[in-house]
């Protein structure tokens, strides 16, 4: 039952889309032939990367200053292809925020081209919760600040915008990325992969100010530079046609089906309200990780009293048809993802669980 899927990533994508891509892996219409099949020089093709592009500019309102790209190697090649383009020979110094166990990933990559400044750790806390605005003193001549706006494996969420407008402001958006409308000004550089809110794994959308490409340090391999992916529009070497044909068909379902990202954010507001409500009830029993106030609308991460009360928790989602509903390896414990094409039913069919669970213990 594909409805009770909360994985972490790969997440659940739209019934309507999956079964549109179901028919499209037998025959895209308009071609004749296999999704699997179509070659990626098509002009259908250049027609499906156009349209998701454009798409993914309506939803959030992005102006032409901004370039739009599809690329490979996850969010994971992000964390090193942008000290590259950004630190890279600057003799300047790149300050990232240490939140969790993704953006930390992040400033490791960033070591290896240069001079890192981790602002603020949030390791010795362990991740429960975010920095204040007044912790952070972002310095006027960083190369540009880093941040990750959702941390999917300790639930954690930015409700605000860190750092200061005078210096490039980088965002990992993989767990969060059009779940809600953004303040686009307020970014230069925005990067998440597809597997969350956007599609299947195998593309990265980033979104960048085009101005940040007429300084593009030498000797980086061509497909490690963005301007190559520019100038080919996206189309660069193969690119994955299938991850991007239903990154096109999700676009599609968030502006016609659900109305665009303002009303999505409402519906994912109410998803969240409603696990947190049972975790707030019964706080001894359903021990949510993060501070209260940076709590993910994402990924709902808690645990229970015993390790023995969690595996029992787990066998009865299981035998009820939820899934993915495991904590990251790392960390153990429960993880609630509640991406975009998770919906309101099957979020309070699995508050009903929690409740029916806690009264049974
Ligand atoms: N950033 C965040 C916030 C993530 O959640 C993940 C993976 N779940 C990554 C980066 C790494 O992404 P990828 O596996 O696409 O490299």
């Amino acid at each position: 039952m594909d409805s009770r899927n909360f994985s972490a990533g790969p997440g659940a994508l739209p019934a309507g889309v999956l079964a549109q891509v179901q028919a499209a892996v037998g025959q895209v219409p308009e071609v004749g032939l296999s999704l699997l099949g179509i070659s990626h020089r098509s002009d259908w093709f250049r027609a499906v990367v156009r349209e998701t592009e454009r798409n993914i500019r309506e939803l959030l309102g992005l102006p032409d200053s901004y370039a739009v790209l599809f690329l490979q190697g996850g969010a994971s090649l992000q964390f090193a292809m942008i000290p590259m383009l950004l630190l890279r020979g600057r003799h300047k110094t790149a300050e990232y925020l240490r939140t969790g166990y993704w953006s930390a990933k992040a400033v490791a990559e960033a070591r290896i081209e240069g001079d890192v400044r981790v602002l603020w750790d949030g390791e010795t806390e362990g991740y429960r919760r975010l920095p204040k605005a007044d912790e952070l003193s972002c310095s006027p001549q960083a190369a540009y600040l880093h941040y990750a706006s959702n941390e999917t494996v300790e639930g954690t969420q930015f409700h605000g915008v860190p750092g200061r407008d005078d210096v490039l402001r980088v965002c990992d958006m993989s767990s969060d990325f059009l779940s809600r409308p953004i303040d686009v000004d307020k970014y230069d550089l925005i990067y998440a992969h597809a597997q969350k809110n956007l599609g299947p794994a195998g593309v990265t959308v980033v979104i960048l100010r085009r101005e940040l490409l007429q300084d593009v340090p030498t000797g980086i391999p061509a497909i490690l530079d963005y301007r190559s992916h520019l100038a080919a529009e996206s189309i660069y070497n193969t690119p994955p046609v299938f991850a991007i044909y239903v990154a096109l068909l999700v676009t599609r379902w968030l502006r016609d089906d659900i109305g665009g990202l303002t009303a999505m954010a409402g519906i994912n507001a109410a998803k969240a309200r409603c696990l947190y409500d049972v975790i707030d009830q019964d706080p001894t029993f359903y021990q949510g990780r993060a501070a209260r106030e940076d709590r993910s609308l994402m990924n709902v991460v808690f645990s229970l009293p015993s390790f023995e009360l969690e595996t029992d928790f787990l066998h009865r989602a299981t035998q009820e048809g939820f899934a993915g509903l495991e904590g990251h390896r790392s960390l153990g414990g429960l993880r609630a993802s509640l991406y975009n094409a998770v919906t309101l039913p099957a979020v309070e069919d699995l508050a009903q669980l929690m409740r029916e669970f806690r009264r049974r213990a």
